[in-house]
């Protein structure tokens, strides 16, 4: 190090430092302190990394000059005179890097015996998501094998596959809803976004590699913790090929070929606390290897292409079955297959990458009651206890439950649709009723949700009464 330097920052003098917990920046190159060999201090939080200062040091030798003889006879500045806070190199905080945790650096990046078992995940996912049997049994063995291999890592030579997930299912039948869950409960963080709105790098829209840093910013940007998350990709059959078309797509298939490296396990450079690469923001490397994948999607019309397979294998055989057997199964989405995803559009690099397939059932009247009623967060459960903060009782009549799962399967939305309906119905309620102190109870009936009366009102200590009007002051 050259004495000048060495004047910027005098041995014994540490410079304020504020802030411990994170890590310092390369203000030539932007990288991490822990990606590179050494930081050098140049002046308050002004950092180099020994590389770039090498490199300018190299630079300005190369082109002839010598710098003692520069600085001496004055045609070139004293580095110390040269005040590096001036320049507006400002880092807002949501910029940085948490600096890794010592303790935490040692032990392994994920505790297996943290990683409950599948049937405990299972029982988890139970509390919430109603139905799904094959979805959450599914999912449940894969995200423990995953995190089993996280865990192991490069122990033996047999590396274990990344068990990243292809879930089909309607929309509204609660496939993120499922994600959501299990990240909640193996408390890793998630990143949620939707395939429409991936683009190629250089096009307009989030380029592919986005999806990485905004799971850096949901692990709170911290590295090591983002690379065990997990990434969901909704809207997953948007980017299919095109079919029938003979233009060059470059939509749908680019995306998907842009995406295979993510999935398999990359280095990724992301903008630490920004959604783009811009000049000034930090960079760090996220490595994708231990990420989950998990890509959901409607695939309308993959039934046609189930059938087509089912009848073709049909005729095929001596049965000679009827080529209607397969128009009123219900069933069809669970036969899927991966050349049906394929011929769907997806290409078999994509697909190969996304080794656990399944699909998720259309929620039936029943489901829709139950999903009403029993998960532990249930939106009826939700109003009830909204109601109880008034010191009011909310009830609800089985038929009117029955009424608002008939209302809501119609809009063939799924579980979407529920909220929708309750929030409507139940606004008045909310209104009128902190109005009367005397109100100790209302029940909604299934006239109140045909709009055919109003709901049940019980007044403290005195019977109930009906009310006809539903706009009637409650
Ligand atoms: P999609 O399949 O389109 O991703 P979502 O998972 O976003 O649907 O579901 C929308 C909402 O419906 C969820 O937030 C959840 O509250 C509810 N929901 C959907 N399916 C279920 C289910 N099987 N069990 C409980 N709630 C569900």
């Amino acid at each position: 190090m050259s004495d000048d330097l060495k004047e910027l920052h005098p041995e014994g003098e540490e410079p304020e430092e504020k802030d411990n917990q994170y890590e310092h920046f390369c203000f030539v190159c932007k990288r991490a302190e822990s990606k590179v060999e050494k930081m050098i201090r140049l002046q308050q939080n002004m950092f180099i990394c020994s590389d770039c200062m090498q490199k300018t040091f190299d630079a300005m030798q190369g082109s002839g000059f010598n710098m003692d003889d520069l600085m001496k006879d004055g045609r070139m500045p004293n580095i110390s005179m040269i005040n590096l806070s001036d320049m507006n190199l400002f880092q807002p905080q949501r910029q940085k890097l948490k600096r890794k945790k010592e303790k935490e650096e040692k032990k392994p990046a994920f505790d297996l015996k943290k990683v409950p078992a599948p049937h405990v995940i299972k029982e988890r996912l139970d509390e919430y998501v109603v139905g799904q049997e094959y979805a959450k049994k599914i999912m449940s063995v894969a995200v423990y094998n995953h995190y089993k291999r996280v865990a192991t890592g490069h122990m033996d030579d047999i590396e274990i596959e990344k068990s990243n997930m292809l879930m089909i299912g309607p929309t509204g039948c609660g496939k993120t809803y499922l994600v959501q869950t299990l990240a909640k409960l193996l408390d890793v963080p998630l990143a949620i976004t939707d395939a429409t709105s991936l683009t190629e790098a250089g096009y307009i829209g989030d380029d592919i590699e986005s999806v990485v840093s905004k799971l850096l910013a949901a692990a709170g940007d911290d590295v090591e913790k983002a690379e065990t998350g997990i990434i969901f990709i909704d809207e997953i059959d948007k980017i299919a090929k095109k079919k029938n078309t003979n233009q060059r797509d470059v939509s749908g298939e680019s995306v998907q070929q842009g995406m295979l490296k993510l999935l398999e396990g990359a280095d990724i450079e992301v903008p630490v606390g920004a959604s783009s690469k811009t000049a000034m923001v930090p960079m760090t490397t996220v490595n994708t290897r231990n990420i989950l994948f998990i890509c959901g999607g409607a695939f309308p019309e993959i039934e046609d292409i189930i059938k087509e397979r089912l009848n073709k294998q049909a005729s095929i055989g001596f049965l000679g079955d009827l080529k209607d057997k397969y128009d009123k199964d219900d069933n069809l989405l669970q036969k899927v297959t991966v050349e049906d995803v394929k011929k769907f559009g997806m290409i078999p690099e994509f697909v190969g990458r996304l080794p656990i397939l399944f699909s998720l059932e259309a929620l039936s009247e029943d489901m829709l009651v139950r999903i009403l009623k029993e998960p532990k967060n249930a939106i009826l459960k939700q109003y009830k206890k909204l109601l109880e903060l008034d010191e009011v009782k909310l009830n609800f009549t089985e038929d009117a439950v029955r009424c608002i799962a008939k209302k809501a399967k119609e809009k063939k939305i799924g579980a979407r649709a529920l909220r929708a309906i309750i929030e409507e119905f139940m606004l008045d309620i909310m209104y009128e009723i902190p109005k009367d102190a005397n109100i100790g109870q209302v029940t909604v009936t299934e006239e109140y949700i045909e709009k055919k009366g109003g709901p049940l009102i019980t007044m403290r200590g005195s019977g109930e009464s009906a009310l006809g009007e539903r706009s009637v002051a409650l």
